[in-house]
């Protein structure tokens, strides 16, 4: 079976093919460096991350981007308001964020800061002005005319019929369901960074980063763009209007957005005291390789609701694979090889590969290893596992750790450094 996968453009599941032959090239709209990221942000990431390896695993040569947004309205404002420039707020953030993703197992996507891109995001919207598809007004910010992109709203669907030509907004984040024209560029204020470019002085804005940064590094037209489902509208859709404008070609092919990971059944807030970072999870105690296996249990197109229980069950299951390799690794077995349990192993191989190609279902697929691990002890107790069983059940558990990496055990370390870094920051 070909891998399948839904497309948030089409709204359906669809085959899954690269533009290019064996090469698939990715774009994940990164983190927000403005505070430590949420277990919300790593359910999306770990998302992607899981797509990704399993394009590796299928043979693909993948090229994945992720951009670090380092300017926007939130670290703007922080950063002024901690009397800092942006990138001394930015740095700490940025540095955690690596930490974070290493901490979780996220494979290294190449990197992209959007402010190394300023000027580019100048020339972008310089072309766009030629084109009489951008505009400037008289504080210096650049919008663009959503009247002269007639197929905004194909990615979210929205109902824009109430759209009111020239109505600005300057937000990066905004109302769910306005069409407004939008800040490409935002003329410089009073107290807030601002960069010297061909276009004037000022800031890009958060929709302009992504395009610029995507169609540099991967090309006009390339095979993916995910992120979390608050991205569709208008981010996204927004990303679409300005790239195909100026290009006149189709942007991404497919668009992956993952839906949200709630905690107890309600939205993550600080008010409501339920918001949690990765580092307070582990500094509560909780292993890496559970928060991941965790984050990874529900597919990505489900809501995920985060509990305290469940968090306690993927470190359960986590400890039965590692026992079960260890069981098979260090046990010592009779001669021959048994046909059942040859048999369960490449069932289990293709039981996995089936439920991943069907829209990365991660829920089978991990239902289908612990048939096998709950098969294969069985085996074991009854003494019917034999030496030439040993390396297809070890085969068929590499195989699913190749996306979940969740069975080398270097879970201390891992929180060993994050003790060391609460206690340099005195938490
Ligand atoms: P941000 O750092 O706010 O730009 O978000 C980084 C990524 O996390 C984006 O792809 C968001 O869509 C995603 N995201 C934010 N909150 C959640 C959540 N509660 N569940 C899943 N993904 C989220
Ligand atoms: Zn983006």
């Amino acid at each position: 079976m070909a891998f399948r996968l839904f497309n948030t453009m089409s709204a359906r599941v669809e085959e899954f093919r690269p533009l290019r032959d064996n090469e698939v090239r990715m774009y994940a709209c990164g983190p927000t460096v403005y505070d430590y990221g949420h277990i919300g942000n790593f359910r999306t990431f770990v998302a992607v991350d899981l797509l990704q390896r399993y394009l590796r695993q299928n043979g693909y040569k993948v090229h994945y981007v992720m951009n670090i947004t380092d300017v926007d309205d939130k670290i703007i404002r922080n950063a002024a308001r901690a009397g800092m420039t942006v990138r001394q707020y930015t740095e700490k953030y940025e540095k955690a964020f690596l930490e974070d993703a290493a901490l979780i197992g996220i494979g290294q996507p190449r990197l992209v800061r959007a402010t190394e891109h300023i000027q580019e995001m100048a020339d972008f919207v310089a072309k766009l002005v030629a084109k009489d598809i951008a505009y400037r007004t008289d504080d210096g910010s650049y919008y663009f005319r959503i009247a002269k992109f007639p197929e905004y709203r194909k990615l979210s669907k929205k109902d824009f019929s109430g759209m009111i030509d020239g109505a600005r907004v300057d937000v990066d984040e905004y109302d769910k369901d306005s069409a407004r024209d939008f800040a490409l560029w935002k003329g410089p204020k009073p107290g807030e960074a601002l960069w010297e470019t061909s276009i004037g002085p000022g800031r890009p804005g958060w929709h302009l980063e992504c395009s610029v940064m995507s169609m540099k590094e991967l090309g006009e037209s390339f095979d993916l763009h995910a992120g979390g489902e608050d991205l569709v509208f208008p981010h996204h859709e927004n990303e679409i209007a300005q790239s195909e404008s100026l290009t006149g070609k189709p942007f991404a092919h497919f668009w992956f957005h993952a839906r949200f990971l709630l905690v107890e059944g309600e939205k993550m807030s600080k008010s409501l005291g339920n918001f949690f970072t990765l580092r307070d999870l582990v500094l509560k105690g909780h292993k890496p390789s559970s928060l991941r296996y965790l984050l990874a249990s529900v597919p990505y197109r489900n809501q995920l609701n985060f509990t305290f229980d469940g968090l306690k069950q993927a470190a359960v299951s986590v400890e039965r694979l590692r026992n079960f390799r260890l069981r098979l690794s260090a046990g010592s077995f009779p001669a021959g090889a048994n046909p059942a349990m040859q048999s369960l192993a490449s069932e289990t191989v293709e039981r996995t590969h089936a439920a991943l190609d069907d829209d990365l279902n991660t829920a089978q697929a991990q239902a289908a290893v612990f048939e096998m691990v709950r098969q294969a002890n069985a085996a074991f107790d009854a003494g019917e596992i034999k030496q030439g069983d040993v390396a297809p059940l070890l085969a068929a558990l590499a195989k699913f750790d190749e996306i979940f990496a969740v069975l080398d055990d270097d879970d201390v370390p891992k929180m060993k450094k994050m003790l060391d870094w609460a206690t340099a920051e005195g938490r």
